[in-house]
């Protein structure tokens, strides 16, 4: 190359011929503050901070969030009225006309090769300080009949001056921009400094590699980013871009599977037929398909020498518990201990209940372990487990933090674990004598997404319910339907059964619209007397909490009016309807949980969404319209398009800022097989070339720190 393209970026320093220079050029830097580059003053620097851009480094990855095709627009002449159309011309014309009733409207007049066309913005006079004539705009909106043809723009974006070469006909590219800064400036700066940014970057991905997966090399992925010259040309350069992106947590999770994996060896378990038989014998209704699978790969995976990380993911409803049980009474019958871990104490209990039941003809007894027991309770049970007296114990996750001694702990099933994060998993698989792990969640996500979640798992998946049990109708109802709904409510408690009012917020907020937790139980409890009303909601401690539960577990209580605390709740068989307050304000993920609670006994169900306005959301209709929470998980994804269903926050407090959902759900198996050819050749990744990887991935996630060290 000519020139020196750092130099060139720095060309805002004193330019004397080099060897004479009275102080050191600084050198263009990926870590160089944006403010050092020319175009960018202090004001501005401000405004890129908004947007999340502080470095060189940061301003080279901020890319484009769409891209105006040339391709795709309408020449002027051609648009129709009735049509909706994008246009792009030059301000030939402008002006504020009032009308007779005192609105100001904006006009222009634009103009492309084919024609010309009229623009009416009512009410935006404004706009007056923002268009100029000469200016190339985008307008885009419906072509309508005033006085001739005229569009009534519901986007207008200033591209540039008409002369601008870099827009003349081709794709240009649209930045996400902020107050100060328009996406206009920032396309300048980017175009004027990217040759100088892009020749400072190192190509992360070791060339071998991205020809083995047919990745473009960095430089021209940000190329093709910044200054395509086709829609699909941009598009494949993001997609290295996300590709790289997600190899970061990719890399996590997979050097996570190959320290469990290969660091501790696990138990070999033998399937000697005795509890689990005597089990399946017992059980009072037949296995699932799902069900059987699962036990089967539970099965392979603890006969094997390595450990299990399985995770059995399945909808509420689906039969985990009695699937975990299996892959308890597998390490009992080869003479060890199995622990089985919830997430609150009144869960511990009742899969206490449950599983008692289901082994009692098999002689055994479980232990229940919790925080409140008694010091003398508590350590008789800890001795019990000490001396192995006590195969099987139920617990929360203080099992594990508390320091028990177990005599022989052989497998750990952890319940409800979609809140655990790769980092934390991490740290439970270094933990202890290396038992087998299986975690249960009923938090479905798509398959390939999982991959994004729980990359360093196996998975077992449970879609069926099992058969026999009453059917969930979910209802939308507007306000209209109010009183209806709650002498509903009323009614089924009065024929005995039990109901869960739920609300987004436990207090009345300065929303006026927000009927809150409190205000409800209160208004229940004074218009029906004969109704045994309980409140839970967040703010309560934990002990008044789990009480209010176990009095509502044992029908003392009748209707609960609850926040979304009872989300991993209990299981309440005769809790037949349930009423969601503001539904518009939950996830639909976060819907489907709520509705779990109800359904779980042999009678019908009923979970009706009560909508503060009568305006109906199709999102909440699709959700009343199926019960698969598989299904629910897509529709969710879409609905927040985004990162963050993948974990993300979880497990590192990242955002993906150009990876997209689902649209790129195929780079996640891309990203992770190449993690994996990385982490094979060099798993702590301290070959030269694998460096800057190994940098770029530790300080996006540093507590993974502990998987990469050497030795
Ligand atoms: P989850 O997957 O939500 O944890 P559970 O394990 O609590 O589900 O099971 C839900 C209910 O279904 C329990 O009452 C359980 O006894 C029952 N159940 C589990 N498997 C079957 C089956 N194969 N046939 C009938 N009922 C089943
Ligand atoms: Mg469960």
């Amino acid at each position: 190359m000519a020139r020196d393209p750092a130099r060139a970026a720095a060309g805002h320093w004193p330019r004397r011929p080099s060897g004479s220079l009275p102080f050191a050029v600084p050198q263009l830097r990926l870590d160089t503050p944006v403010q050092f580059l020319k175009g960018i003053g202090e004001k501005r620097a401000e405004a890129f901070a908004r947007l999340g851009v502080a470095s060189v480094q940061d301003l080279l990855f901020h890319v484009p969030h769409r891209y105006i095709d040339a391709s795709s627009l309408t020449p002027m002449a051609k648009a129709r009225i009735g049509d909706d159309v994008a246009c792009v011309g030059t301000v030939i014309s402008k002006g504020v006309l009032p009308t007779r009733k005192g609105l100001r409207i904006f006009h222009a007049v634009l103009r492309d090769q084919s024609g010309v066309l009229e623009c009416a913005w009512p009410g935006q006079a404004f706009l007056d300080r923002v268009v100029t004539p000469g200016q190339l705009v985008l307008v885009a909106g419906p072509i309508r009949f005033y006085h001739g043809r005229q569009m009534a723009p519901r986007e207008l974006l200033v591209l540039g001056d008409a002369d601008d070469a870099a827009v003349a006909g081709r794709i240009i590219p649209v930045y996400p921009a902020t107050e100060g800064l328009s996406h206009k400036q920032i396309r300048a700066i980017i175009n004027q400094h990217l040759e100088a940014m892009v020749a400072i970057l190192p190509d992360i991905l070791p060339e071998p590699l991205r020809t083995r997966f047919n990745l473009p090399s960095l430089a021209d992925a940000l190329h093709a980013v910044h200054r395509p010259t086709s829609a699909s040309e941009a598009e494949r350069g993001r997609r290295r871009l996300a590709v790289d992106e997600l190899l970061d947590l990719q890399l996590m999770l997979a050097r996570a599977r190959q320290v469990a994996r290969a660091g501790q060896r696990g138990t070999r378990f033998v399937v000697h037929r005795t509890l689990t038989t005597q089990l399946r014998e017992h059980l009072p209704w037949a296995l699932t398909s799902d069900q059987k699978q699962a036990i089967r790969e539970i099965f392979e995976d603890m006969t094997k020498a390595e450990r299990m990380h399985r995770l059995v993911m399945g909808d509420v409803g689906t039969g985990k518990t009695v699937v975990a049980l299996f892959a308890m009474l597998l390490a009992l019958e080869n003479g060890y201990q199995a622990a089985l871990m919830a997430p609150t104490e009144l869960l511990a209990e009742q899969h206490h209940q449950t599983l008692s039941k289901l082994v009692a003809p098999l002689g055994l007894v479980p232990e229940l372990l919790l925080g409140r027991l008694g010091a003398a309770d508590k350590r008789a049970a800890r001795a019990r487990l000490q001396d192995g007296d006590t195969s099987l114990v139920i617990g929360t996750h203080a099992l594990v933090q508390e320091e028990v001694g177990f005599q022989r702990l052989g497998l750990v099933v952890i319940d409800e674990q979609h809140r655990f994060g790769v980092e934390q998993r991490a740290a439970l698989m270094h933990k202890g004598d290396a038992p087998d792990v299986l975690l249960l969640t009923a938090t479905p996500i798509p398959r390939s997404l999982a991959l994004t979640r729980f990359g360093d798992l196996d998975m077992s998946i449970l879609k069926t319910r099992p058969p026999g049990r009453g059917a969930v109708r979910t209802a939308l109802r507007t306000p209209s339907h109010r009183n209806r709904v709650f002498e509903f409510v009323r009614a089924a408690a009065r024929e005995g059964r039990q109901a869960y009012v739920v609300l987004p917020v436990i207090e009345e907020s300065e929303r006026a619209d927000l009927r809150a937790a409190e205000t409800m139980a209160t208004e229940l409890t004074a218009k029906w007397p004969e109704v045994r009303v309980g409140l839970v909601h967040g703010r309560l401690k934990a002990p008044e909490r789990d009480r209010v539960m176990r009095a509502f577990r044992d029908g003392e209580v009748q209707v609960l009016v609850a926040t979304t605390v009872i989300e991993v709740g209990i299981d309440v068989p005769n809790a037949t309807v349930m009423v969601i307050e503001h539904p518009e304000r939950f996830g639909l993920a976060q819907l489907h949980q709520l509705r779990g609670r109800v359904g779980r006994g042999e009678r019908e169900s009923h979970c009706i969404l009560l909508t503060a306005s009568g305006d109906v959301l199709e999102r909440l209709r699709a959700f009343t319209q199926t019960n698969d929470g598989f299904k629910i998980a897509e529709l969710d994804l879409e609905e927040r398009g985004r990162g963050d269903l993948l974990g993300a926050r979880q497990s590192g407090g990242v955002d993906f800022k150009i990876a997209r959902f689902p649209e790129d759900t195929d780079l996640l198996g891309e990203a992770r097989a190449l993690a994996r050819a990385v982490l094979d050749a060099d798993p702590t990744l301290t070959k030269r070339e694998n460096k800057a990887l190994r940098a770029r991935a530790l300080a996006r996630y540093p507590r993974g720190e502990v998987l990469f060290r050497v030795g």
